[in-house]
C-alpha cells in the first residue's frame, strides 16, 4: 500500500496458536496496536476460543486456506474448497481478505479468490521470521524497509517449518514488543482493512510456487511425515 498518513498493517499468519496468539494479543494492547491475522483453518476450528478473542481485541481475521498448500499446485475445485472450509471456521468474524500459503500465486488462483468475493493481500515487508534469526536482526529488518502504507508479514505460528527450532516464535514476540515500543510515536498501527481505506494498493506482478520437492522438506505440528498430495 501507499499511504499519505503513517499507518502501517502488521499481518501475522499461519495461526491461531494457543501459546503465542494471547501473548501476542497482551503485546498489541499495550502498545495500543492492531494488527491482521490470516488464519489457517484447521487451527481455528482446534482454536475457536481464540479466534474470538482475537476478533474481540478489535484486531481483523483473514483467510489462509484450510491446511495451507500451495494454491498453484491445486485445482480451482480444491482450492475454492480449501478457501470456503477456512471461511466457515473463521464466520462470524473473518473478513473477506486472503493471503494464499506461501503467498504462492498464479493467475488462476487469483480468480478463484476473487470469485469468492476475496480480495487477495500480499506483503511488502517480510519479518522473516520462519527462520533463527533473532528479534534484534528482524526489528532491524522491518525498521529499515518500513514506510507509509506497509504490510508486514509475520507469523503467529509456523503450519510448516524446516527446522524445529524455527518454530520457536518468542524471538518474533519479542521483536514486535521492541518494533512498536520504538515506532508507536512514528506510525499508526491498523488492520488491513483500515489500511486500505487509507490509500493505493500497490499492485506489482506476483505468481510464484513452491516446487513439490520443497514442500515435501517442511514439516509441522498438524501431521507427522505429511506429503504434498500430488
Ligand atoms: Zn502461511
Amino acid at each position: 500500500m501507499s499511504t499519505a498518513r503513517p499507518v502501517v498493517a502488521l499481518t501475522f499468519d499461519d495461526g491461531p496458536d494457543p501459546l503465542c496468539t494471547p501473548r501476542l494479543l497482551d503485546i498489541l494492547q499495550k502498545h495500543n496496536a492492531k494488527a491482521t491475522f490470516f488464519m489457517v483453518g484447521q487451527a481455528a476450528a482446534r482454536y475457536p476460543d481464540i479466534v474470538e478473542k482475537v476478533a474481540v481485541g478489535g484486531h481483523a481475521i483473514g483467510n489462509h486456506s484450510w491446511d495451507h498448500p500451495s494454491f498453484p499446485l491445486l485445482t480451482s475445485r480444491e482450492r475454492l474448497a480449501q478457501i470456503r472450509a477456512c471461511e466457515e471456521v473463521l464466520a462470524p468474524y473473518g473478513q473477506p481478505i486472503l493471503r494464499p500459503p506461501y503467498a504462492d500465486q498464479n493467475l488462476w488462483s487469483r480468480l478463484d479468490a476473487l470469485r469468492l468475493g476475496y480480495q487477495v493481500i500480499m506483503y511488502s515487508v517480510a519479518a522473516v521470521d520462519w527462520l533463527d534469526h533473532d528479534e534484534e536482526w528482524m526489528k532491524g529488518r522491518i525498521m529499515s524497509r518500513i514506510r507509509n502504507g506497509s504490510i508486514v508479514l509475520l507469523h503467529d505460528s509456523l503450519f510448516r517449518y524446516g527446522e524445529d527450532r524455527y518454530a520457536d516464535r518468542a524471538p518474533m514476540l519479542r521483536a514486535v514488543d521492541l518494533l512498536l515500543g520504538e515506532l508507536s510515536g512514528r506510525f499508526s498501527f491498523v488492520t488491513v482493512p483500515e489500511l486500505l481505506r487509507e490509500g493505493r494498493p500497490l499492485r506489482k506482478k506476483w505468481f510464484k510456487k513452491c516446487t513439490p520437492d520443497f514442500l515435501n522438506g517442511l514439516k509441522g505440528p498438524y501431521g507427522a511425515g505429511w506429503r504434498y498430495p500430488i
